[in-house]
């Protein structure tokens, strides 16, 4: 599963980052809704990783940001939450992508007192 193997690339860069394995209280990311990754998909396949790996189990916030796009028919830019929405100017569907593929760990949250 995408999700799964997204969940591990994470465990593996916040151990990286904060020196090895430890529990940890929350763990922040950002996804854009066209990065093609599932909310809950990866909420279930991190919490699995996280737990095994030894980083507890973490409450994954998760904030999803909308996506930039530019209308090629009439040049309005706007945000959409969904890919299929359509100009909201036109209707047309004809647009390229400015932003909404990202997905980053923002940040993670431990006791520091606690390991
Ligand atoms: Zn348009």
């Amino acid at each position: 599963m995408h999700e799964l193997s997204i969940a591990k690339d994470m465990t593996t860069i916040i151990g990286k980052a904060i020196g090895g394995p430890r529990p940890l209280d929350r763990v922040n990311v950002t996804i854009g809704p066209l990065s093609g990754i599932s909310a809950e998909s990866l909420r279930f396949c991190f919490g699995e990783v996280a737990r095994s790996e030894g980083f507890g189990e973490p409450e994954l916030v998760i904030t999803l940001v909308a996506a930039r796009l530019v209308c090629l028919d009439c040049e309005t830019e706007y945000n959409a939450k969904d890919f299929y929405d359509g100009c909201p100017s036109c209707g047309s569907i004809n647009r390229n992508i400015l932003s909404g593929r990202e997905f980053t760990v923002d940040s993670v949250e431990f006791d520091e007192g606690n390991s």
